[in-house]
């Protein structure tokens, strides 16, 4: 794709799913990369374990083409960390021209038994620590008076509610707007700012679906195209938007899906015959 080699790219949760495959994809495409994670080896065990693992796998995808790279710890819930873990990227890489939002989390339950602390920690990852890594990329961009580019991994619950999800549904269709706003206030600076919105994708965040043949069997039910996506679908289309083939491309969520926002429901008409 057209543009995106030597730029820096800063993922967050670059770690696992989505996040660790977008990070592969720049690097693919000879972009410089910083990987943000979130947890730290003095957490349990096995956690420590996982990340090492996701960690290992990524740094050494990248490191087969040769480009820089760069772990940047940090909670995007936290404003120290943000701003912290964005100067280490402009610091280590020498600038930043990337963002992609990706960190997300999601909590079940009842919405009326949801406690604020819930709510709270939903939010505070998936759309005010969006949006507080947002205004450290843009304050750099307009700093040095040069284009940016921002991705939010949103998700087709931005406009598809989520019963049992109300904080995810919640900072999702927040993200839309966030996304739209905030591309229609830089759009005049040459900051462009987009979304993905990606359908049911095999990640871990999907563990209650993917390892259980019957559940996994009712959400390809929903899908029109009867499969779920793959981390590298999401990636491609993320390297796309944040490339210079969509440069007159801003304030946009491209939904990445197989069809899922499309009413499947009306696969066959009902309504009027
Ligand atoms: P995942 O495998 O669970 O990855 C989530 C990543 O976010 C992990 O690397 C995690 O790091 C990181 N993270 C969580 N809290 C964080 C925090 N406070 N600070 C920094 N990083 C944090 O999930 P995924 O499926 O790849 O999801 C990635 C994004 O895609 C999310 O925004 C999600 O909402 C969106 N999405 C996913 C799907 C899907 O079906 N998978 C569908 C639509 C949208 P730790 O492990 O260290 O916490």
């Amino acid at each position: 794709m057209n543009g995106l080699r030597g730029k820096n790219v800063l993922v967050t949760g670059g770690t696992s799913g989505i996040g660790q495959a977008i990070a592969v994809r720049f690097a693919a495409e000879g972009a410089h990369v910083a990987i943000n994670y979130r947890r730290n080896s003095a957490e349990a065990s096995q956690t420590d374990e996982l990340v090492h693992q996701a960690l290992g796998q990524c740094m050494h995808d990248i490191e087969a083409h040769g480009v820089d790279h760069i772990l940047v710890q940090g909670d995007v819930s936290k404003e120290e960390d943000v701003v912290q873990m964005v100067q280490d990227t402009i610091e280590k890489l020498g600038g930043l021209d990337i963002l992609v939002n990706n960190a997300g989390i999601q909590i079940a339950a009842d919405s009326n038994d949801q406690t604020m602390d819930q709510i709270d920690a939903v939010l505070n990852v998936n759309l005010r620590g969006a949006f507080m890594c947002a205004r450290e990329a843009i304050q750099h961009f307009l700093a040095h008076e040069k284009p940016g580019v921002i991705i939010n991994v949103s998700s087709v619950h931005q406009i598809i509610p989520k019963p049992r999800f109300i904080g995810y549904s919640m900072s999702k269709g927040g993200m839309q707007n966030m996304t739209r706003t905030l591309a229609l206030e830089y759009a005049g600076r040459n900051i462009r700012v987009n979304a993905i919105g990606p359908g049911a994708t095999v990640t871990p965040i999907n563990r209650a679906w993917v390892d259980d043949p019957e559940k996994a069997e009712m959400v390809l039910q929903h899908i029109p195209m009867s499969r779920a996506g793959t981390s590298d679908e999401m990636a491609a289309v993320t390297a796309f938007l944040a490339s210079d083939d969509a440069a007159y491309i801003t304030g946009q969520t491209l939904y990445v899906d197989g069809g899922l926002t499309l009413y499947p429901d009306f696969r066959t008409a009902w309504s009027s015959e």
